[in-house]
This record gives C-alpha cells, sequence and structure tokens, in this order.
C-alpha cells in the first residue's frame, strides 16, 4: 500500500465529463490499496478566463485581489471532483489551500511554498478518505489568498507529495511522458522510461514544456520521485527520479531540447581590458535582461568580440543598452540577429564519456549547419545556428545519437 500525490492539469479536468473519468481512476487506484491525495488545477481555460475578466475591470488589477479572483478556479474543481468520488461510493473531502493550510509568503500572484501542514490531511487519509487539494493556492501569514504563478499545480502536487512523504508524485497531463525530443518535429521521437531531475530541468528550461520547472526543482531538492503520466491512456509514462545509475545504461544522451526564443547580440572591437564584461552585462541585468550564452573572443588588435543571447522579447530592450555602452566604450559596431535557434542535447551519461561534443559537432557538419555559438555543462552541449536549420538539426542529432525509434513504432 502506497501513498500517491495525484495532480490532474487543466485539460484533465477540463468538462464534468473527465472530471468524472478522473474520479474513475482515482476509484480504481483507491480500490487497489492505495492511499490517494489528489491536486488539481482550474478547469482549462478558466485561469485564463477570470484573468480576461479582471482586466477588463482594471489595466493592472492589484495582485491581492487578483489573487482571490484566480484562486476560485481550483475552488470549483475540487468541489466537482469530491462530488464525483462521493456519488461512487468513495469517502472524499475538497480543501482550498487555506484549508489545507498551505503557508507561503506575501508575493500575491508568484508565492513561494513556505510550509505545508499534513496532520489534517494524515487525519483524512487514516480515516480512509481521499483528499482533494485545490493546486495553486496558499494563504500568507496574515490569512491572505496567494497564488503561485501560472502552472502552479504541479508544485502544489510536489510540496504536498514531500510534506506527506508520499511515495510518487504523478503528474496526469495531455502527453503520455516526456520524450527525447519533440515528436512534432521528429516523428521518431521515443518516450522516456527515466529521466533525472538534474536532465529534466535542463530539458524543461530549454523548451520541452512537459512540467512546471520550479515543481521538478522542489521534487530534486525533496527527492520526491515524480511521474509523468497521460491523464486517459494507460502507459507507465516516465518517471523523473534522483537515480543515475539505471539511467547510464541509457543511451549517453537522454534527449534534445531546442528553442526558438533567443536573439543574438554582438558588440563589436571592445578595448579587451580588464572590467569589459562587467561594463558589458552589468548595464544589460541591470535592465532586468536575463542573459544566457556568452561568447568573448581576443582579436590581434587588444580589442574583443563580444556576443550574448538573451529571450527575443527582451531583444530591442537590450539593443539599445548596447548601443549606449558601445558608444561609450567606443566599440566598433553593435550587431544583432533575431534569426536563430538554440539546440541542445542533454544526458547525465556525458559525464563518463568522451567526445560527445565532437560527435555533435560532427553530426551538424554533415548537414553543412553552421555553428554561431557554443557552450557547455556537465550534462550539455548547446548550439547557436540560424534558425531555419533547427528541424534539420534536431533530426540529425536524434539520429546521430541512436535515439530514433524501432521502425513502426513512431509517435505518429
Ligand atoms: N490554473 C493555474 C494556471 O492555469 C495553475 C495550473 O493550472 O497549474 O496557471
Ligand atoms: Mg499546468
Amino acid at each position: 500500500m502506497a501513498l500517491i500525490v495525484q495532480k490532474f492539469g487543466g485539460t484533465s479536468v477540463g468538462t464534468v465529463e473527465r472530471i468524472e473519468q478522473v474520479a474513475e481512476k482515482v476509484k480504481k487506484f483507491r480500490d487497489g490499496g492505495d492511499d490517494i491525495v489528489v491536486v488539481v488545477s482550474a478547469m482549462s481555460g478558466e485561469t485564463n478566463r477570470l484573468i480576461d475578466l479582471a482586466k477588463q475591470v482594471s489595466d493592472q488589477p492589484v495582485a491581492r485581489e487578483l489573487d482571490v479572483m484566480v484562486s476560485t478556479g481550483e475552488q470549483v474543481t475540487i468541489a466537482l471532483l469530491a462530488m464525483a468520488l462521493i456519488k461512487r461510493g468513495v469517502p472524499a473531502v475538497s480543501y482550498t489551500g487555506n484549508q489545507v493550510r498551505i503557508l507561503t509568503d506575501s508575493a500575491h500572484t508568484k508565492a513561494r511554498i513556505l510550509q505545508i501542514d499534513g496532520q489534517r490531511i494524515q487525519r483524512d487519509i487514516k480515516a480512509g478518505r481521499v483528499v482533494v487539494v485545490a493546486g495553486f493556492q496558499g494563504v500568507d501569514e496574515k490569512g491572505n489568498i496567494t497564488t503561485l504563478g501560472r502552472g502552479g499545480s504541479d508544485t502544489t502536487g510536489v510540496a504536498l507529495a514531500a510534506a506527506l512523504k508520499a511515495d510518487e508524485c504523478q503528474i496526469y497531463t495531455d502527453v503520455d511522458g516526456v520524450y527525447t525530443t519533440d515528436p512534432r518535429v521528429v516523428a521518431k521521437a521515443q518516450r522516456l522510461d527515466k529521466i533525472t531531475f538534474e536532465e529534466m530541468l535542463e530539458m524543461a528550461s530549454l523548451g520541452s514544456k512537459v512540467l512546471q520547472i520550479r515543481a521538478v526543482e522542489f521534487a530534486g531538492k525533496y527527492s520526491v520521485p515524480l511521474r509523468v503520466l497521460h491523464s486517459f491512456q494507460e502507459g507507465p509514462g516516465t518517471l523523473i527520479t534522483l537515480d543515475e545509475e539505471e539511467s547510464m545504461e541509457q543511451p549517453i544522451i537522454s534527449g534534445i531540447a531546442f528553442n526558438r526564443d533567443e536573439a543574438k547580440l554582438t558588440i563589436r572591437g571592445v578595448p579587451d581590458t580588464p572590467g569589459v564584461a562587467f561594463k558589458i552585462l552589468g548595464p544589460i541585468s541591470a535592465a532586468n535582461v536575463e542573459v544566457d550564452m556568452i561568447v568573448q573572443n581576443v582579436a590581434h588588435d587588444n580589442t574583443t568580440d563580444f556576443t550574448f543571447t538573451v529571450h527575443r522579447n527582451d531583444y530591442n530592450n537590450a539593443l539599445q543598452v548596447l548601443q549606449g555602452i558601445a558608444s561609450e566604450m567606443g566599440a566598433r559596431e553593435v550587431i544583432g540577429d533575431t534569426d536563430i535557434a538554440k539546440v541542445s542535447i542533454v544526458g547525465v551519461g556525458m559525464r563518463s564519456h568522451a567526445g560527445v561534443a565532437s560527435r555533435m559537432f560532427e553530426a551538424l557538419a554533415k548537414e553543412n549547419i553552421n555553428i554561431q555559438m557554443i557552450s557547455t555543462s556537465e550534462i550539455k552541449v548547446s548550439v547557436v545556428i540560424e534558425e531555419k536549420y533547427l528541424e534539420l538539426a534536431v533530426r540529425a542529432l536524434h539520429t546521430a545519437f541512436e535515439l530514433d525509434a524501432p521502425a513502426g513504432n513512431t509517435a505518429e
């Protein structure tokens, strides 16, 4: 008998029929002898609808009041799911974040969980009840309703699993697991049985948007085994775990992530003196622009070229700041490029294998794809290339690292 926290996202509870289906599923687990705590999101589209409503009244709604409003989405689904369970003869009880006491800080619309009081839930579990908890919301010390940021129900699920020392936190969603890459780009992408937290963080932050990144960080920190599964299809899903050993037997590379959201900026002919990086990136960071990849090169004439990438939304802002810096520093010119893409290979297997990066460069060279920037970490190699080659690059790498599904076993 295990204690499982099951989180169902917006599309999984998007209609009354689906809520009934979720109730069936929960009942099945419980009939099998497991103790179940369910965390639900608002019905799909509901949170957006509520935010729209607020915006009709005020361009910049007060964050506290916005939280009072958007938290209602989840309150509806917990009640409906509890009703659906009770109708099926399953004792169930629903709780808001406040009722459980999911204590957060007071940063409305992006609050952080400080503490969860698991006692009430434990009592219910002992009494044989399924406990249904509203995701995405909490309460601060003064009793104000808070929310955790978009997609925050994942974090609620993981935090509850940690607080209750659950055996597993299952995230039910509209995909059947984490894939080696986006199946829309590579039809031969495969579902991974297992991936480590570290790999998942690299994959998630690079655009494989299955799970809220914060939830993965949280799960890693508290060693909560996390499983991503399809809400309405049978299957083992993908287990996200600390355990690297068994992943070692898997291919060296677990997945290929990519990202079209970046833009590249270069400042040319900067005097090559101490403090240059700070002079350039200090004002960029002061303008609240986050920098991702950075490359600096030394030229022969004691000047250097300095290139970095930022989110595309920050491009214009960063360009302006950089032009100011360039004239102050007497740099030769500033150039920018938004037609870029970043492709990354990710895998803990890289730690124990040499030559992974060169295998990547070889695969790209074979396709005649020019690499503009490179960065590496212990478990990741990223390159920036021209955006129009993105799909070709991902497919070539997927094949080169032997990630392609066997024929007849593709996502399509
Ligand atoms: N309902 C919230 C949102 O749409 C939280 C969640 O779904 O995880 O962002
Ligand atoms: Mg979600």
